[in-house]
């Protein structure tokens, strides 16, 4: 790893540290649009939510909009496989709501 790149992984630690679930819901994102356009593609859309998405606490309607979150956008979501090479990686179920360009939920499945 290199100094630059264990700059910028504290910088994200600090980042998870001080915010909670509900910062990022009010910011309206929980990732770097960059890294989700990457991913927002047809082929990551969940069809079929999992039972454990549903239940869990961030199955929530857009703040700004309402859109209840079954129709939201859910998407497959993961960090770059550099970050995963650096153990700073990220995957899990993201949710977007396309009216207002907000990332509305994160259940995060996968990280090292
Ligand atoms: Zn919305």
């Amino acid at each position: 790893m290199t100094e630059e790149e264990r700059k910028e992984k504290i910088k994200k630690l600090k980042h998870a540290v001080t915010l909670n679930y509900s910062d990022y819901v009010k910011m309206g994102w929980f990732w770097g649009w960059d890294a989700v356009n990457i991913c927002n593609t047809d082929e990551n859309v969940i069809k079929e939510l999992p039972e454990e998405l549903i239940k869990s606490k961030l199955f929530i309607a857009c703040p700004q909009c309402s859109c209840a979150p079954e129709k939201l956008r859910w998407i497959n979501f993961s960090t770059s496989g550099k970050s995963w090479e650096n153990l700073a990686g990220s995957a899990g179920y993201l949710s977007i709501c396309e009216n207002c360009k907000r990332q509305v939920g994160y259940l995060e499945t996968m990280y090292n």
